[in-house]
């Protein structure tokens, strides 16, 4: 497979992850995954194979790959970036000392993250004692029966994945918020599949519990039918009803936080190497790039000379989460530090480095070896693109990633389309899963060159913007028949560019308000989805379809806003449309156009 026909030497240590090697051999993880399955080994992206296996794939892609011999370590050892886990390997056993856990939040929007990161955040006596000024750095610890918790307060999948796509691990626990009214949703199924990928353990907070369409059996079936059986139902996940706008059952979930890291190996020598996790990162007037790590090994210091992602220096300053100074943080302690000379991203790791010497060439190493892989690595592929690359006989499949809402509906989708071939061209399925399309699926398409198919499921804005810069497609749908004839016809190469109009919300009208310089606007509540300033409306009125244009103004409390979403009220005006009565229908929507995928 070697493009000049000659081997390329490399080296490669005893043991490599799959992620790893591929980065060596400049290839994507899911070519290694592949060729590896070739040779009969199922791996994951972050495991490890042995030499012997890593050398054969190294062979299949052209390389000739000779045993790296460990010295000392070397500054080229340094520079790559091995996992948390490995580097936590390399402590003594006898060394590792138990530490406070990290919990990250995550769950379905709007079922109470940030409220209840709040409401734990105020639990915290010694926090108020301190005249109650919270610094938000990303992350901050309470005490409860005298130990330590610490929480990432960005709730959220995308900090998550962030982390874990840089080999990082930012939480020991999750903590999966799921309303006792509204029960398991996409997202809550989304972050179970997120903790199961990391292996983190999940401590369901069934909140809402206040409310009085409360449903905490019906949610608990829900939960179990997703695999978190409640330990009541002789399961093994702890379901701690909470409130956290009324802050009842705050000291249980700390409690079942506790008996969970209690039951799980959460270590670190205090006295080792020091690493961590980036958990967020900004450039602060006057005091320069501003980043918070969490330590996770070791003992970080005020002087102490730092590498993170491509970001390095020395430590000039570091302040708690209260914002006081400290000089030292432990293992699980987030703090904000001072003096790095970028601002590193999320989710990456960080070191200290020997000297800022050391720091600054492991730096200039990185940054060489991203510009090299961006050089080889083309991005996402349009159907056009494809066909080319099949004429140039590069390419003889069509390579998708599949989100679907259900399994129920992943199955037969999968089903239909694997064997799915039109002369020489077939269809390569590399991932298919339920849930949300994440920033995740893009990074795997754009490496793998693939595109990636929505089953009543979308992408949020975060993830298509990442898609548009990736250059990678995204095409959803509602019917299944739509799907495989889409495919069926892209593989045939008759795929036209067409026009999509997508709804993305309703609002019904409660009430006609009559001035304004732009007219009469409609004081509406949003029943589905979400009503968007800048997207396209039609006004419906029973049956009948009154006007098709844009929304003029769109307000909430006065306030111009960019979106309303779901169970909220708002005052839309439309651009052309005054005729509004109560009980008519604001549907939004926008038309895109789906590209030849
Ligand atoms: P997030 O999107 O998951 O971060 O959700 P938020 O914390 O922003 O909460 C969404 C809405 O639910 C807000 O209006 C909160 O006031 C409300 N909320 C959160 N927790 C509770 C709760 O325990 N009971 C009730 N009744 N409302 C809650």
């Amino acid at each position: 497979m070697s493009k000049n026909g000659e081997l390329k030497k490399i080296e490669l240590p005893h043991s490599i992850t799959v992620r790893e090697l591929s980065e060596r051999l400049q290839t994507s993880p899911i070519e290694v995954i592949k060729t590896l399955m070739g040779n009969g080994v199922m791996a994951n992206i972050n495991q490890e194979v042995d030499f012997d296996t890593a050398a054969i794939v190294a062979a299949e892609m052209g390389f000739d790959a000779a045993l790296k011999v460990l010295e000392d370590k070397s500054l080229e050892d340094q520079s790559e970036i091995p996992l948390w886990r490995q580097w936590i390997s390399k402590e003594k056993p006898n060394d590792l000392q138990k530490r406070p856990p990290v919990v990250g939040i995550l769950g379905h929007v709007d079922h109470g993250k940030t409220t209840l990161l709040d409401a734990i955040r105020q639990t915290d006596v010694a926090g108020s004692e301190v005249g109650g000024i919270t610094q938000h750095i990303g992350a901050y610890q309470v005490e409860h029966n005298h130990r330590l918790i610490s929480f990432i307060d960005t709730p959220g999948h995308a900090a998550f994945t962030a982390m874990r796509a840089r080999g990082a691990q930012g939480a020991d626990i999750v903590v999966l918020v799921v309303a006792a009214d509204d029960g398991v949703m996409p997202q809550t199924r989304e972050a179970i599949s997120h903790a199961k990928a990391a292996r983190v353990p999940i401590v369901v907070a069934l909140n809402k519990m206040d409310r009085p369409n409360a449903a905490p059996d019906q949610v608990k079936q829900q939960l179990a039918e997703v695999g978190l059986v409640p330990d009541e139902w002789d399961g093994d996940t702890l379901v701690v009803p909470i409130s956290a706008k009324e802050k009842t059952g705050l000291d249980d979930l700390l409690e079942a936080i506790l008996l969970v890291a209690d039951n799980n190996e959460i270590i670190a020598n205090p006295n080792g190497r020091v690493f961590g996790t980036v958990i967020e990162a900004s450039q602060e007037r006057g005091r320069g790039a501003m980043a918070t790590f969490l330590v996770q090994n070791g003992t970080l210091k005020v002087g102490d000379v730092v590498v993170a992602g491509q970001a390095c220096g020395k430590i000039k300053a570091m302040f708690d989460y209260k914002g006081e100074k400290i000089d030292q943080a432990s293992p699980s302690t987030p703090v904000s530090v001072m003096g790095l000379d970028e601002i590193p991203a999320a989710g990456e790791l960080f070191r200290t480095a020997k000297s800022t010497k050391a720091a600054r060439e492991i730096v200039e190493r990185r940054k060489q070896l991203v510009a090299e892989r961006e050089a080889v690595t083309s991005g996402g592929m349009t159907l056009e693109q494809l066909f080319a690359s099949v004429q140039a006989g590069e390419a003889q499949e069509l390579r998708l990633i599949i989100k679907a809402d259900v399994q129920g509906s992943l199955e037969p989708i999968v089903s239909s389309l694997k064997d799915m071939k039109v002369e020489e061209i077939g269809v390569n399925i590399l991932h298919a899963d339920t849930g949300n399309i994440s920033e995740n699926d893009v990074m795997l398409a754009s490496t793998s060159d693939a595109i990636i198919i929505g089953f009543n499921t979308q992408p949020d804005a975060a993830t298509r913007r990442l898609a548009e810069s990736e250059g990678v497609s995204i095409r959803t749908y509602n019917i299944i028949y739509r799907l495989t004839e889409d495919i069926d016809k892209a593989l045939r190469g008759l795929l036209e560019p067409e026009m999509r109009e997508i709804t993305l919300g309703r609002a019904n009208v409660l009430a006609v308000f009559g001035a304004s310089k732009i007219g009469r606007a409609a004081g509406c509540r949003v029943v589905e989805g979400e009503i968007r300033r800048n997207a396209r409306v039609r006004v419906l009125r029973g049956e009948e379809s009154l006007f098709k244009g844009e929304v003029a103004s769109l307000k909430r409390h006065q306030e111009d806003v960019r979106e309303v979403r779901e169970g909220f009220e708002c005052g839309i005006g439309l651009k052309g449309f005054n005729d509004f009565v109560e009980g008519d229908v604001i549907e939004c929507f926008t038309i895109e156009k789906v590209e030849v995928i």
